[in-house]
């Protein structure tokens, strides 16, 4: 039976021409007794960048998109220099999808408007570009390779910038386009994030979806493994840039890990779990700049106990009060279909007899929906929240970590405690200015 690997490359490994280097040497090594599939995600930055020029296309700014693009066409073009063995050649590749970027961005710069359909256009070509230096890295180390873009491969629905995956579709694209390549080569690279529709018109899996293109084709495939390449050693108590001292899990349980991408480690896009889960495929999570370093394996079930703690911030709080209205059966489901109908996603939810509290992302909130809501209840609106999630096999009902947490963050204002939704999972609401401090103070308390 064949042996394949799913290696994914993020923007933190596609970040310099040193550590494309580095994602090369791993591949390489992994050719040695599989066959690979390489999901890259955009260099480092440009989706962020690419999303700017959306927005100095919506406001005419052409003569600084073109400065802009200007730089950003160098970039690759030095990126690429470095590896192509004919520049030239290669360069052929990646000039007209800087062509069509630079006419759609025009067209936009226009009309001085933009659908979600043409954003994820523009959102897809970083990946569109990377695959090309992917493979072109690879030729020079050796590795017989294809490059194809993922909207080939993986189908979805039209809700183009996080679109649903049709998996029967995918399966089948995969089984007649990609399991020839894979058959013909050392490796395909393919590109993250990104996918089409039944119309063909691109769509994206949303922001950091690359790891889930990983997981999509890996069980399109049968895969045996996946790994998540990234920039730290593997799955941690907390995120390191704010907690330097956070512990590296070796292993982590799968309902963990899925109850902590989703309330925003940024470590896996949360939809990634599912699809290895089905498959029966492990996931690993792995450093590029630290080979050496085990990873964090995860796994269908690990020990009892805490595993980390999580902060998102750029959280709202909407508190509704109608002593009328509450009291009767079906209250809760008039009210979440006014976030239904607004297509906002809530995210915590607390009762009480007469009034509701519910947490939003700040981007979510719009006038429309205070205006829908307060004709159902006396809304009060708590801005400028943190969410802050501890995570952990079976914690929720463990007294002690919750009697160790209150303890330890006394002195701080909470809006909201939540526990017993899930057992792996106690979420509290905190000014956003304390966040940092109380996410410290607790790792300290409960990790060290
Ligand atoms: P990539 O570009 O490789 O997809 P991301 O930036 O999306 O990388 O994710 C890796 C980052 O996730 C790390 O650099 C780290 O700062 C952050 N992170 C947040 N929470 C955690 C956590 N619990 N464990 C490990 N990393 C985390
Ligand atoms: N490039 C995309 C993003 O920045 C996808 C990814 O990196 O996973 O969101
Ligand atoms: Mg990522």
């Amino acid at each position: 039976m064949r042996n394949i690997k799913i290696l994914k490359f993020g923007g933190t490994s596609m970040g310099t021409n040193e550590t494309i280097s580095e994602c090369a040497k791993i591949i390489k090594n992994a050719i040695k007794n599989s066959k690979v599939i390489v999901v890259v995600s955009a260099l480092s930055g440009v989706t962020n960048e690419l999303i700017a020029l959306i927005d100095l296309a919506k406001n005419q700014k052409s003569r600084l998109i073109a400065v802009r693009l200007d730089k950003l066409e160098k970039k690759h073009k030095e990126t690429l220099n470095c590896f192509a063995k004919n520049p030239n050649e290669a360069w052929a590749q990646l000039l007209p999808i800087f062509n069509e970027l630079r006419q759609i961005l025009t067209g936009i710069s226009l009309v001085g408007d933009i659908s979600d359909k043409t954003s994820a256009a523009v959102w897809s070509y970083g990946e569109r570009l990377s695959s090309w230096i992917m493979h072109y890295a690879l030729l020079e180390s050796n590795v017989t390779n294809k490059r194809i873009s993922a909207a080939k491969l993986i189908q979805t629905n039209s809700n183009y910038l996080e679109a649903e995956v049709d998996f029967v579709k995918t399966k089948v694209n995969c089984k007649r386009i990609l399991n020839p390549l894979i058959k013909d080569n050392q490796a395909v690279v393919i590109t993250g994030f990104i996918a089409r529709d039944k119309h063909k018109h691109i769509t994206t899996l949303g922001r950091g979806g690359s790891d889930y293109t990983a997981s999509i084709i890996g069980l399109s495939v049968n895969a045996n493994q996946i790994e998540i390449w990234t920039d730290v050693d593997g799955v941690m108590s907390a995120d390191p840039r704010i907690v330097p001292s956070a512990r590296v899990w070796s292993e982590i349980d799968v309902n963990v890990m899925a109850e902590m991408a989703y309330v925003g480690a940024k470590v896996l896009h949360p939809k990634t779990i599912a699809p290895a889960l089905q498959g029966k495929i492990p996931v690993y999570i792995k450093n590029t700049f630290n080979i050496k370093s085990r990873g964090t394996k995860i796994v269908e079930q690990d020990k009892k106990g805490l595993r980390g703690i999580v902060v998102k911030k750029n959280q709202l709080l909407l508190h509704l009060a109608n002593p009328v209205i509450l009291n009767q059966i079906g209250s809760i489901h008039e009210y979440s279909h006014v976030f239904a109908e607004n297509n906002i996603s809530i995210d915590v939810c607390v009762t009480s007899e007469i009034s509701i509290s519910l947490s939003i992302n700040k981007k979510d909130e719009s006038e429309k929906l205070y205006k829908d809501l307060r004709k159902l209840a006396k809304l009060t609106i708590n801005d400028n929240l943190a969410k802050i999630c501890i995570v952990g096999n079976q914690i929720g009902n463990d007294v002690s970590i919750l009697a160790r947490i209150f303890n330890t963050i006394k002195n701080y204002k909470i809006y909201l405690i939540s526990d017993g939704a899930s057992f792996n999972n106690i979420t509290l609401m905190v000014d956003e200015k304390n966040a940092d401090d109380i996410l410290k103070v607790l790792h300290k308390e409960l990790f060290i």
